[in-house]
Order: structure tokens, then sequence, then C-alpha cells
């Protein structure tokens, strides 16, 4: 329960206007739990009206998409793109593809990427986008005519001074480019930098494709060290998902030394206790777009078990939960608890449930959160658009390097924040003040705009 007179009536506001925005008003009240130790000292914020402002999207479209199917039918869906803070820079965050889309999920995803852009120290505002198709059982001419319909809306909303859009669930190298394509045909002009997560031969980063999981492990590394005199190496862990995310989460975390024994999709898990092929994950996923049951049909060992949730019922001593929001709630953090993990890193936006994330942190578990993370993806496509902008291209290895740097300074800004408000180690109220305070400075040095 907040405690502070203007935290509380901002958030009562929110709920009486946002009521049926589950997700968004969770992630509020996250955010708002942490500012509280700090908005005392701040009394000029109630009078700018900085926290009503904060939680308001400058600007939020919702558009039609209509497109049609192989067969000529004609199908609608529903996009979305929440503009949200531009206080240190423009608009930045990705587009999500799929079913479970609507405007609590895009404006709780906004409303994070606003602290994740300021923690990596890049001039990035926060935004999202996305829309309610499922690009899953599509044919490539679908998926293509579907991002080209999307775009001829979306075109004339961004541009590299404006907003940046990227990929997230569903929105991978093929879809941004189309979209690219699409954006290139209508305005007449190779604005490189109005889009992140391009392929490498039309301005696309080296290691953009790796940055978000191998970003999560180089975070998941130094908390580790600092605070529990650990390391990846010879620990079992455990990664939801098996997207763009989670792939590289495992392939870092391996390469640290750490033994993946456990990875999903939305359908189901997959356990292998000699260590997740990764190779064999790979094909599966990237080449042949399959369920991750079929890792279980073809290698000799490993078994497939329905149902994602129960993964985390899999003794680890890490977990990165990289699929989705809510994706672990009280009985898995107890099952990870009862089996004696160490750390949970989310790799994903707000996997964990409240009541998660209060059994992990009540039980001493390292726990950091997405928005700190998992910033390593929007941190490198921060990268993409001074490669763009500066007309050249980077090595894998300076990409790297420079991503490994973002990371350390976001733990250490995390980490210097929780000790400044008297929680040392509590890696979410940490991101949480720390992303915040440079985004207020910026609000209140430009006005009430
Ligand atoms: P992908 O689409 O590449 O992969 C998503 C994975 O999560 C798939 O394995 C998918 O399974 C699974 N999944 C999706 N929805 C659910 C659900 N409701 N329950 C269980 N599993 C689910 O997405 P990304 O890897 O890009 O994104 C994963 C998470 O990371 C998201 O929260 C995203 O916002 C976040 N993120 C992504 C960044 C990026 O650079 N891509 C940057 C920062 C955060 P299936 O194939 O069966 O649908």
């Amino acid at each position: 329960m907040l405690q502070n007179e203007y935290l509380k009536r901002v958030y009562e506001e929110v709920q009486r206007r946002d009521s049926h925005e589950p997700e968004f008003l969770q992630a509020v009240l996250e955010v708002f739990e942490s500012l509280e130790l700090v908005v005392d000292k701040h009394p000029e914020w109630e009078k700018a009206g900085l926290i009503e402002r904060f939680v308001e999207p400058e600007r939020v479209v919702e558009f039609r998409v209509p497109w049609v199917d192989d067969n000529g039918n004609t199908r609608v869906n529903r996009g979305y793109r929440v503009q949200y803070n531009s206080a240190i820079g423009p608009y930045k965050g990705g587009l999500r593809f799929h079913p479970s889309v609507n405007l609590s999920v895009i404006k709780f995803l906004g409303f994070e990427q606003i602290l994740k852009n300021s923690l990596t120290t890049l001039p990035m505002g926060g935004g999202k986008g996305g829309s309610d198709f499922d690009p899953k059982g599509k044919s490539d001419g679908e998926v293509m005519r579907f991002c080209q319909s999307f775009m001829t809306e979306l075109y004339r909303h961004i541009g590299q001074f404006t907003d940046t859009p990227a990929g997230d669930i569903g929105v991978g190298a093929r879809e941004v480019g189309y979209m690219f394509g699409q954006y290139k045909r209508i305005v007449d002009r190779f604005d490189g930098g109005v889009i992140t997560g391009k392929g490498l031969t039309f301005g696309g980063s080296l290691a953009r494709t790796q940055a978000t999981g191998y970003g999560l492990c180089y975070f998941g590394a130094e908390a580790l060290k600092h605070l529990k005199g650990e390391s990846y190496a010879g620990k079992t862990v455990v990664v939801s998902g098996s997207g763009n995310v989670a792939q590289y989460a495992a392939e870092k975390c391996t390469q640290l030394g750490g033994k993946v024994v456990a990875m999903s999709d939305s359908q189901g898990y997959i356990y292998d206790p000699r260590g997740i092929d990764l190779k064999k994950l790979f094909d599966i996923k990237q080449r042949r777009r399959a369920r991750i049951s079929v890792y279980a049909d073809e290698v000799p060992g490993s078994e497939y078990h329905e149902g994602c949730r129960n993964i985390w019922n899999v003794k680890c001593d890490i977990a990165m939960p990289c699929a989705s929001q809510n994706e672990m709630d009280a009985e898995g953090a107890k099952a990870l608890i009862a089996n004696g993990a160490i750390a949970v890193f989310e790799g994903a936006n707000m996997p964990l449930t409240p009541e998660a994330i209060a059994l992990v942190q009540g039980s001493g578990l390292l726990y950091s959160p997405g928005k700190a993370s998992n910033a390593g993806g929007v941190a490198t496509s921060g990268l993409e658009m001074s490669q763009n902008s500066i007309r050249m291209s980077w090595s894998f290895e300076e990409v790297d390097e420079k991503l490994q740097g973002i990371m350390k300074n976001i733990y250490k800004a995390c980490y210097d924040a929780s000790v400044e408000c008297g929680r040392p180690g509590d890696l979410m109220v940490g991101a949480n003040v720390a992303g915040f305070l440079k985004v207020a400075e910026a609000m209140m040095a430009q006005g009430v705009v």
C-alpha cells in the first residue's frame, strides 16, 4: 500500500480512469512503491504536476490494419503506438505482434520503457507499439502484407527525431525488414534511423540480435559477483521462452559456464539434464519456426512437458524468465525458492507477478527487474542509430564491448540508487529511482509540457 499522499492521490486517479487496464496499473503501482523513497524530498514535483504528467502518455495512436490473406479474405487487426515520454530523447521502444496485445499491454510496456531507456544513459524517450496480429501460422506473404499495411499508417507518426520503433515479441528481422521497406517506399528516403533491428545489409548493427540476451547475462554476472561473490560457472540455469531474448541469454550464460537445463514456448517446456543443445534449438526455432516439443522428439534423453508455467518446478540455481509478462506467479516463485535457487534475472518485461517478486525478494534471492537487466536490447538499438547517423558500421566486438560497458553502468546506477534509498541491493528500487530521477530533472527543466 502506498503511504505518500501525493502518489496515493495520483494512483487513485489512474485507477479511476484506467480501471480496465490491469497490466498498466500493475506497472504504475510497482514504480510508485519505489518512488515513495524519493518523492518526499521533492515537494516541487507536486506543484509541477510531475507525477500526473509522468503517468499520462504524451500521445496514443490507435489504428485499423486491413490486409488480405492467402485465400483472398480481408482481415482487420488493430494497431497501436503509445508515444509515452520524450523528455530525454525521441520516443523509442519495440513493436509487439501477438494476439494478447491491447492498450493496457502497450501502455505498461511504454511506461516501463521510459525508465529503461533512461537507465541506458543514451538519449532515448519511451514508447511502445504493436498489434493483435499473430504472425504464427501465417505465410511470408501474409506477414509481408500485414507489415506493409501496418506501416502505411504508422509511417506518419515516426522518424529518427520523433519516434524509432524496433522489434519485440513476434517482430524479428523479417518483420522489421518488411516495415522498413514499406516506410522507404512511402517517404522516398533511406532513413535508416527510423527503425532498429534492421538486417545487416541495410543499416542493422552487428550484435543487435544477441544484445538483449547477452546484456541480461552481463548484468546478471555483475550482480552475482558484486552481491553474492558468485558467477554463472557451474550453475544450473532455467530460461523460459525460446525466442530472441531466451536464445541468446541461453547462449551467453552457457559461454559463461552455466548449464541451461530447461527452456519453453507458450505450449510447454523441454528438460535436458545434460544441458540444452543450443545448435539444435536454434535450428528448430530460427530455421524451422517449429514448436519446442520437436526438441524432445529429436534429442534422446530430453523430455517435453505440456504447460509452460511448470518450468519453474525444474531445480536450478538461476532463473531467467524471458517469455512474457506475469509468466511467473507465486506458485512458480515458491517452487524456485524451495529448490534452493539463488537468483532471478528478468529478461522479459514484468515476467514476475507482484506476489512472486515479494516472495523472491523476501527469501533473499538476488532479483533484477527487466527494465534494468533487459535494457541491453534497446541500448544496442541506440548504438544502431549512432552507426546510421555517422554512416559507419562497428565490428561485433566493438558493439559487444560497448554493450558490456553499458550493462555494468546500469548495474552500478541501480545499486548506487538502492544504497541512497537506504535499501542496498534492492535492484528494483534502484532501477526505478535511478531511471526516474533523470527523466524528472529533464521534465522539470522543460516546464509544463
Ligand atoms: P519472441 O517473439 O522472439 O519470443 C517470445 C517467446 O516467449 C516465445 O518462446 C513464445 O512462445 C514465448 N511466449 C510469448 N508469449 C507467451 C505467453 N503469454 N506465455 C508463455 N510464453 C510466451 O520475443 P522476444 O524474445 O523478443 O521477447 C521476449 C520478452 O522479452 C518480452 O517480454 C519482450 O518484451 C522482452 N524484451 C525483448 C527485447 C528484444 O530485444 N527482443 C528487448 C527487451 C525486452 P511461442 O513461440 O509459443 O509464442
